[in-house]
């Protein structure tokens, strides 16, 4: 599949000439400021639309049938696109992205609430493993960086589901707490085996805390346009 944006006379082509994810995976896109890390993300999570996709197939559940998501974007699906994503997919966003006026519990409910599943002591669960479990009662601007970093990844697990996407989740952290959130996330996606896919331009951490490095490679720029490849087939 392919996304082209232009602004002015400036065009930015992101190829995707072929990619395979397998459920349990740990993905992580690498590639400098402005490869189209995000947009990918974007594209994978169902929010953005590519403008052209031969082939996109989606299979969230083992024992339900896959997803034609090409021929959603065809159609114009946006509602089908939109059950997708909130039932099979976490997001954390690079700055947490983290309602300010609910409770850090609230906010890692949400997810549930949406779909209309029971809160349960998931909040508690999850927290609790994230290392806040004493911050639940508070508003997320009482938590440090780091601390609404690991609320944000909570929210994205809360409603269990199969694929979790985080766009360089701990690029605000410092290295240290990056690292132990990191290991925190991958613990955690492996115990409730959950396929990760994130963006990061932190090669060696990713490499070190066992992810599979998919590069943003420039395959040509010119004056006017810059095409960056993704494949890893
Ligand atoms: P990264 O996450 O790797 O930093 P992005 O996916 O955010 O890269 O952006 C890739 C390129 O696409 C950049 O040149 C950026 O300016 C451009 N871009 C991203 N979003 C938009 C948009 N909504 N409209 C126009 N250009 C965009
Ligand atoms: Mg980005």
């Amino acid at each position: 599949m392919e996304k082209t944006y232009s602004a002015g006379a400036t065009r930015f082509v992101l190829d995707v000439a072929h990619l395979d994810i397998m459920r349990g995976a740990r993905i992580a896109l690498i590639g400098e400021s402005g490869s189209g890390k995000s947009t990918l993300l974007e594209l994978l999570a169902l929010i953005l639309r590519p403008g052209n996709a031969t082939c996109f197939t989606f299979t969230p559940v083992a024992t339900e049938p896959a997803c034609d998501i090409a021929e959603i974007w065809r159609t114009r699906g946006s509602d089908q696109l939109s059950r997708l994503r909130s039932r099979h997919i976490g997001y954390v966003l690079q700055q947490g992205g983290l309602l300010p006026y609910l409770s850090v519990r609230d906010n890692i409910c949400l997810p549930r609430e949406l779909l209309g599943m029971e809160r349960g002591d998931v909040a508690e669960r999850l927290a609790g493993k994230l290392g806040i479990g004493q911050q639940l009662d508070k508003l997320p601007s009482a938590l440090s960086v780091g601390q609404r970093q690991r609320a944000a990844i909570a929210r994205a697990l809360a409603h269990d589901p199969p694929i979790v996407i985080a766009d360089e989740p701990t690029a605000a952290i410092d290295p240290l707490n990056a690292e132990r959130i990191m290991a925190l996330l991958v613990e955690l996606a492996a115990e409730l085996q959950v396929t990760l896919i994130l963006a990061s331009h932190a090669q060696s951490l990713m490499r070190r805390v066992g992810f599979t490095l998919i590069p943003h490679e420039v395959s040509a720029i010119d004056e006017h346009t810059m095409t960056v490849k993704v494949s890893n087939g």
